[in-house]
């Protein structure tokens, strides 16, 4: 028999408020991502996308709502018919399931490349510092990035950096993999390099993807399911296919023909 969490979604938004100040971002935001499900969230700027990343990573938290992780919720729970803020460690909990992929890299500039990748393992998951350094080489060689483990961030090329930090984010082994612009602050000769190796990850894993991108033809490659936000809602939602060829919305077509 399936346990709980094996029919339960990787991610759920359940009536979801997001405000900064009086400006309500996501308003009663409903959706859920299927486990090993890549979804690409596309939009025009300031649609709330990024939002809805951070509040997955519990860089921000909802004002209302809840959100679930594999059924668990992420920062605060229904109890007794009220909204409860759920204890640090809990959070800590679910939060080390989930690896995030930022536009500016976010690597720690004053550690090795090494150093970057098994601070996490060490410090969060506990791991031993050999079998973390083991782990490191295998997806430094995944990312082609072998001869760097001795050099600092900042003696690395842009697509470089992003490369060590998608190896970062693998080790630790997230169920949920987080893709926020990931080749924005790239120049465009470089992005190839950085989504090639994204493709492989897709490929070959079952990690869940929630994807921000503005590289359409990555986001038709890598995603099974596309959804258009627009003023924090969704719009319009369905197979790349269908969203990149024959989108229903106007709001839709006006934005894909704006971007592709
Ligand atoms: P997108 O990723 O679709 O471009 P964002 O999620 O970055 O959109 O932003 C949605 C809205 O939230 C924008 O109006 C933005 O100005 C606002 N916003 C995002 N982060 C903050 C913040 N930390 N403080 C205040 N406003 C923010």
């Amino acid at each position: 028999m399936p346990s709980q969490t094996d029919t339960e979604p990787a991610i759920r938004f359940d009536n979801v408020e997001k405000r900064f100040g009086d400006n309500v971002v996501l308003h009663d935001l409903n959706f859920s991502v299927a486990k090993g499900d890549r979804v690409t969230l596309i939009g025009p700027s300031g649609s709330g996308k990024t939002t809805i990343l951070r509040l997955v990573m519990t860089l921000e938290e909802a004002n209302n709502g809840y959100i679930y992780v594999d059924g668990e919720p992420l920062t605060h729970e229904e109890r007794g018919g009220k909204r409860v803020e759920l204890k640090e460690k809990h959070k800590n909990e679910v939060r080390k399931r989930i690896g995030m992929v930022f536009q500016q890299f976010n690597l720690f500039p004053n550690m090795t490349v090494m150093e970057n990748l098994i601070e996490a393992p060490v410090h969060v998951l506990k791991m031993s510092k050999a079998d973390a350094i083991e782990k490191a080489k295998g997806l430094l060689e995944k990312v082609g990035l072998s001869d760097k483990e001795n050099a600092h961030p900042l003696e690395l090329s842009g697509g470089q950096q992003q490369r060590v930090a998608v190896a970062r984010a693998l080790a630790m082994d997230p169920e949920i993999l987080l893709l926020d612009e990931v080749t924005s602050a790239l120049d465009p000769e470089i992005v190839g390099e950085v989504l090639n190796i994204l493709r492989d990850v897709a490929k070959e894993t079952d990690i869940t993807m929630l994807i921000v991108t503005h590289e359409m033809q990555f986001a038709r490659d890598v995603s099974n399911r596309v959804l258009m936000f627009d003023g924090g809602k969704i719009v319009e939602e369905s197979d790349p296919e269908t969203m990149f060829t024959s989108p229903k919305e106007q709001r839709t077509r006006d934005f894909l023909s704006a971007v592709l």
